[in-house]
């Protein structure tokens, strides 16, 4: 067994110990380092521990999705080509169904040899109908394989519990380069996870509260998903972002691009949580804490691995390709063995001094398998985006607002302004409207924004509410950017979705109501 080894950010080495068969693959232990970010030769044999036909089954259907957002503006192009030609609809209409899988509003092709073809509608128009289409695929053909009651699910909450959690509660940074975080960058079934997405991590603590409390209540009453009496805990993730490749610029913005910030912000936050739950119930009410960061260049996650006692440190964590790369070479078994000792060896507070029970052994085990999930994403990347990602930067699709794309797991394809008021969400909303001026209004295409409300079925009266706040919320946005909605610069649909049924969104509305025969 080696020496433990501090993974401290100031005493991390610049190199894994190298295997012996293989080079060493520059794999970036200084994550600070620009241009370092973890290249990988593109055709290496993956990790004994990673899972290449999950990997060939997700890159399968990012692909197909994002190709579904990506060809439209050629489409568009081949049809501005055609527009003044005599038989132009129905060429057009033949044309989109073949390359889009839809045809189009033939209001806004008939009048094209009036004047030039609308191509801001029909920009987002085309965005919203792909939309609509993977929202109805994901609840239809659960192509990630996670939605409650699945195989993977339910082996997922069997696992959770044995570890001593009753729940999993992660908010990752609202940024798209991270909406892939759950079942991508942590292979999580996202049916097993509460997931609520926040600018800089920073989720809302009272309504974290509540949900806990919902969730013991659950317990209490109905022995779910275990009884109260049992001595498991509420585990709340915070997963904050930083870049190896840029880090001073293509880091968090809501902190600055500062990753220390970035992770101290979120560990405040967790910490201000459990603060909460113990000072309002007692009876020993707490939860279990755990701070993670995500490198997203590489997708490589770092793991703050906390004391028995809670205790985290900020400087001190496990990066997942240190892990990588202490293990590449071993057997599936024992490279698992190899990763609960870095785990227990990167533990907060006086790692060294302390006996390795000095990490909570069900804790242990649950970061030991995030690493071995986070492991598959390394080889991901690898395989398929040749060590880091070409986007380092924002290159998201469309904006989303308000609560709900619980269907939405693709690195940046949606910028959240996760929002229950317009006014609380109008600052988040106001950097995803900057974005997509450099993005698509640069280029004369409007921003697409998706409003979209989940509400309780169950509940008399809450799909009438969610209809309500999408309309609320579209009032506002009116009103906030009337310049760029004057000129068919932004773009709107409404939705709602019923989160007591395994069903797509559902539309309700659209700002192209000329048009809204085609279900806009
Ligand atoms: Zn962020």
């Amino acid at each position: 067994m080696p020496r433990p080894r501090r993974y401290g950010s100031a005493e991390r080495p610049l190199a894994p110990t190298a295997p012996a068969r293989r080079p060493p693959t520059s794999l970036s232990l200084s994550g600070s380092a620009p241009g370092r970010a973890g290249r990988f030769p593109a055709a290496v044999e993956p990790h004994p521990l990673s899972d290449p036909a999950a990997n060939e089954r997700l890159q399968a259907y990012e692909s197909e999705v994002k190709r579904s957002f990506d060809r439209i503006v050629p489409v568009l192009k081949q049809l501005s080509a055609l527009q003044h030609d005599d038989d132009f609809v129905e060429q057009a209409q033949r044309h989109a169904l073949k390359e889009l899988g839809h045809g189009l509003p033939p209001t806004i092709l008939e009048s094209a040899w009036v004047s030039q073809l609308d191509m801001r509608s029909l920009f987002a128009w085309c965005l919203f109908e792909a939309y609509e289409q993977i929202s109805a695929g994901f609840f239809r053909d659960d192509p990630l394989q996670g939605q409650e009651g699945s195989e993977s699910a339910e082996a997922f909450n069997a696992f959770l519990l044995s570890c001593g959690f009753h729940l999993l509660d992660v908010s990752p940074c609202a940024d798209g380069r991270l909406a892939h975080a759950i079942a991508y960058a942590l292979r999580l079934p996202f049916g097993s996870v509460r997931r609520r997405p926040h600018a800089g991590a920073m989720f809302d603590v009272e309504n974290t509260v509540d949900r806990w409390v919902r969730t013991e209540h659950l317990r209490y009453r109905e022995a779910r998903p275990n009884s109260a009496h049992e001595p498991t805990r509420y585990l709340k993730v915070v997963v904050y972002h930083f870049s190896s490749r840029d880090p001073g610029h293509e880091g968090c913005a809501a902190h600055g691009s500062n990753d220390a910030a970035a992770a101290a912000g979120g560990l405040r936050r967790l910490q201000e949580f459990q603060q909460a739950v113990e000072n309002s119930f007692c009876c020993g009410a707490s939860v279990d804490l755990l701070l993670i960061g995500l490198d997203t260049d590489t997708d490589a996650i770092r793991v703050h691995v906390p004391d028995v006692n809670g205790h985290t440190d900020l400087d001190r964590w496990l990066d997942a390709l240190e892990a990588y790369a202490a293990t590449q070479d071993l057997p599936a078994e024992a490279a698992r063995d190899r990763l609960l000792a870095l785990v227990l060896s990167a533990r907060s507070g006086n790692g060294d001094t302390i006996a390795d029970g000095a990490v909570d052994p069900g804790m242990a085990r649950l970061i030991t398998r995030l690493i071995e999930h986070n492991i598959s994403q390394i080889d991901f990347v690898r395989a398929y985006h040749d060590g880091a990602y070409a986007d380092a930067g924002h290159a998201e699709r469309f904006i989303g607002v308000g609560i709900g794309f619980k269907e939405i797991h693709l690195r940046n394809l949606t910028y959240f302004a996760h929002t229950d008021t317009v006014e609380e969400g109008a600052a988040d909303l106001d950097v995803g409207v900057k974005i997509f001026k450099g993005l698509n209004v640069s280029r004369g295409l409007p921003i697409p924004v998706v409003i979209r409300f989940d509400y309780h079925g169950s509940v008399p009266g809450a799909r009438e509410r969610a209809v309500l706040y999408c309309q609320r919320t579209e009032d506002a946005i009116c009103n906030r950017y009337p310049d760029l909605v004057d000129s068919g610069l932004l773009h709107t649909l409404l939705s709602v979705r019923d989160r007591d049924r395994h069903v797509p969104a559902e539309t309700v509305g659209s700002s192209i109501k000329l048009y809204t025969s085609g279900g806009h």
